[in-house]
């Protein structure tokens, strides 16, 4: 394995040296301050996975406030996709700051908002005729995408899925599986919201075909095709465990949707973007959504979400039905635009597919000695661990959070998730080299068998 591939996108941030460094325990004193001030001053609702105070990013590290040198395994959760401080972003984004920060694309358009419109009409699955409303966040976008849907069929119901994650807001809770820590105590929520199992197949066994069909009984039993504005659902399922789906199961799910009038969504605030090793991951499963979900991945870090969908469907809406304040802000469009530019031009999706393949071959190795990995999935950079009991395969997710805790104190930034917190999953921003790849692997490998 190469340690700096061909593809190996600029590194972003002040000249960072791309090596692990830690001089302090973590938090060190610095970080332990600024965690305290934390404490008194943000509730605790918002929580922290790393407990460091960060100042620098970039390539493959996050720099915190004592100078420690933190492996980037997880892209502040799959949005610095392109490098954190790209060089092309940050140039383009002081360019539009200097410009003016603000109109309100409602009161004043400006053309950076119209030209992500018409890149993501252009990027997204399908040939047909497209427009995009940009929106500051996954949730908003995904509320708008049910906003429109149901302008646009005159129905109310929405199906989503076991596992599913869609956001914080009311709405968007509703839609959204869990309930700790997502939803517990912050009822009621917004009605007829509906859920349908999902294809899991290394818990269900079933192909996607039979998943599919398991998913649209429940569905015309319960609900009633009629009456569905929308069917919403992550193409790979990103908070609920990075489960991908039977092959064939969302493809029936959207043939069903085509028959019976229902606006067929695909949520890809996570997957989009490169982050699969394709532009967008419906591309890997061969569909074509009506409506489309983005945001993280999109402008490299400053808020900006989109929905996009076929032109008929997005029209819908009254004028002066949708938009937002903030939503397409001119400084994030512009981060936008060169974070596409990178995204096509400079051979991210390559370099996603490497990380995809390195990352499977180390963790199927160490598979291979260690039967508490009962899973490896994903695509691209995109890749999860689900760990079990190997006598009866029950998830584990006490030695699931041991092991990110240890990773974490050896300065490496580890993400979880799953339905049942028994999944590591890793989200490397596409800019980090082979080096540091391997290194926080190894320090896993060690984790682990310490446990
Ligand atoms: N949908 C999916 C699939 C997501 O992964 C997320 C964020 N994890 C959201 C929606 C919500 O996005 P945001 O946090 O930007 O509101």
């Amino acid at each position: 394995m190469s340690l700096m591939p061909a593809t190996q996108i600029p590194l972003g941030g002040p000249d960072l040296p791309q090596q692990r460094r830690l001089v302090t325990e973590l938090p060190g004193p610095r970080s332990a301050e600024i965690l305290a001030r934390k404490a008194d001053a943000v509730p605790s609702g918002v929580g922290h996975t790393v407990p460091v105070a960060a100042v620098a990013a970039g390539g493959g590290i996050v720099v915190d406030a004592d100078g420690n040198a933190l492996i980037d395994l997880g892209s502040g959760i799959a949005v610095t996709s392109v490098g954190n401080a790209h060089p092309k972003v940050a140039a383009a984004i002081a360019a539009q700051a200097a410009q003016f920060t603000h109109t309100c694309f409602m009161i004043s358009p400006y053309e950076s908002y119209i030209a992500v419109a018409e890149a993501l009409n252009r990027l997204t699955p399908g040939a047909f005729a497209k427009k995009t409303a940009l929106f500051n966040s996954g949730a908003e976008a995904v509320e708008n995408a049910i906003k429109i849907a149901r302008k646009y069929t005159g129905r109310a119901a929405v199906a989503a899925f076991d596992h599913g994650y869609h956001g914080r807001t009311n709405l968007t809770m509703a839609l959204t599986a869990k309930a700790m820590p997502y939803k517990s105590g912050f009822g009621p929520f917004a009605p007829e919201i509906y859920r349908a199992p999902m294809s899991y197949p290394f818990r269900d066994g079933l192909t996607g075909p039979q998943a599919a069909e398991r998913a649209i009984t429940q569905l015309e039993k319960q609900v009633g095709a009629d009456n569905l504005a929308a069917v919403i659902i992550e193409p790979i399922q990103g908070e609920g465990g990075f489960i991908v789906p039977a092959d064939g199961f969302l493809n029936r799910i959207q043939d069903w949707c085509r028959a019976n009038g229902i606006v067929f969504i695909a949520d890809e605030v996570q997957t989009g973007f490169a982050r699969t090793g394709r532009m967008f991951a419906s591309e890997i499963f061969g569909i074509e959504p009506d409506l489309v979900t983005t945001a993280k991945g999109i402008a490299a870090g400053l808020p900006l979400a989109a929905v996009t969908g076929r032109a008929e469907i997005m029209d819908a809406s009254h004028p002066g039905g949708l938009g937002g304040t903030y939503g397409g802000n001119p400084i994030a469009c512009a981060a936008a635009l060169a974070a596409i530019d990178i995204f096509e031009n400079d051979g991210v999706i390559e370099r996603a597919q490497q990380i995809g393949a390195l990352l499977k071959g180390r963790l199927t190795a160490i598979q291979a000695q260690d039967a508490r990995i009962g899973d490896i999935r994903g695509h691209g950079a995109m890749i999860a661990v689900e760990f079990v009991d190997p006598q009866t395969g029950a998830p584990d997710a006490a030695l699931t959070a041991a092991v990110a805790r240890a990773c974490i104190a050896q300065g490496v930034i580890i993400l979880t998730c799953g339905t049942f917190g028994n999944i590591i999953r890793f989200l490397p921003p596409l800019s980090i080299g082979d080096a540091l790849l391997n290194e926080g692997i190894d320090i896993l490998t060690a984790a682990l068998a310490a446990q």
